[in-house]
């Protein structure tokens, strides 16, 4: 295949990359590096079917020759990188999204859109299915970036029914792993920075609310099985195992054999009290599930950042 990856030198456009040349494509990474980095794509560049161009999506995208697919994976997607580029997260899902669609529409590709779990907002139902329309502020710190995705979602459907665009739309929970940046802000590389420097471990509020991680290698090889087969409707691809944020503190502390304690902060605004996604669609049309258990995926994290570790 010949593939267009937007945000492909950010953390889960970095890890297409390297499957997707892995097994033989052609793959094209652009990225504005804003919040990407060139030191996640830097082994690709001896490959001969490997291409990156500097460009913001948000302007007119032009692809010389042939594409099969359109992958729009960029976007800021920690709360403190939306929260510092707030207009900029907006556009890129919106006038981003139909810049991909239109070249995608142009080419005949299929259409894939990162989107994600925080379409459903801080949920009144958990688990969390596709049917459920979610529970969102819009004009909250991080309406930026829930409403840019629900709009991407709808311009991405939209397409698809005007234009009869074959088209993916693949509803990301939060994933972690190797190339995340350590400043992302994120609570995995945040408790992991903090673990191994013996800093104090920031847990926001109580820690009473919950994420379901889902480690970075499961994440694309449901990505891979969507785009390959369908259906072209969003689904739900993240790992159901529900743990709170003081227990990711504690458990992330003991694996990184880390003796920094672990403190209260405020908890950021519309900071949602539970997620967890419902899979069911994801084992029954794609016959995927998740492999790495919690602690196996924190393990290797933990290992990446170790090695990465500047000299204090
Ligand atoms: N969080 C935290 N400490 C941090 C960073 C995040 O307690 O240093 C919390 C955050 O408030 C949220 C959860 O961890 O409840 C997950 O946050 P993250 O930014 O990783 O992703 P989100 O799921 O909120 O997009």
């Amino acid at each position: 295949m010949r593939l267009l990856i937007t945000g492909g030198a950010g953390f889960l456009g970095s890890h297409l990359v390297e499957r997707f040349l892995s097994r033989g494509d052609h793959v094209t990474a652009m990225d504005d590096l804003s919040t990407g980095r060139i030191s996640n794509i830097e082994p690709f560049f001896q490959n001969p079917r490997f291409i990156f161009v500097k460009h913001n999506v948000v302007n007119y995208i032009h692809v010389p020759g042939k594409l099969d697919a359109v992958l729009h994976f960029a976007s800021p997607a920690s709360p403190v990188d939306y929260a510092r580029f707030p207009i900029p997260t907006l556009k890129v899902g919106a006038l981003g999204t139909h810049k991909a669609l239109g070249l995608a529409k142009d080419k005949k590709a299929v259409f894939m859109l990162a989107s994600t779990s925080e379409i459903y907002g801080d949920p009144l139902v958990n688990p969390q299915p596709e049917s459920y329309w979610g529970n969102v502020n819009p004009i909250g710190p991080r309406g930026v970036y829930d409403e840019a995705k629900r709009f991407a979602e709808a311009m991405t459907m939209a397409y698809h029914r005007a234009h009869k665009m074959p088209v993916r739309i693949v509803r990301i929970f939060n994933t972690y792993g190797p190339r995340m940046r350590r400043r992302d802000g994120r609570a995995v590389p945040n408790f992991i920075c903090q673990a191994l420097r013996g800093r104090p471990i920031t847990v926001f509020g109580k820690g009473s609310q919950t994420r379901s991680l889902c480690y970075v290698s499961d994440l694309i090889e449901g990505i891979l099985r969507l785009l390959d087969r369908g259906p072209q409707e969003p689904v739900n691809i993240g790992n159901p195992d529900e743990v709170t944020i003081l227990e990711l503190a504690r458990l992330i502390r003991k694996l990184a054999g880390s003796k920094a304690p672990i403190v209260n902060k405020p908890l950021p605004t519309d900071d949602p009290k539970r997620r967890r996604p419902d899979i069911a669609l994801a084992r029954r049309t794609l016959g995927w599930k998740p492999q790495v258990p919690l602690e196996e995926g924190l393990r290797r994290t933990i290992e990446h950042f170790r090695s990465e570790r500047p000299v204090l």
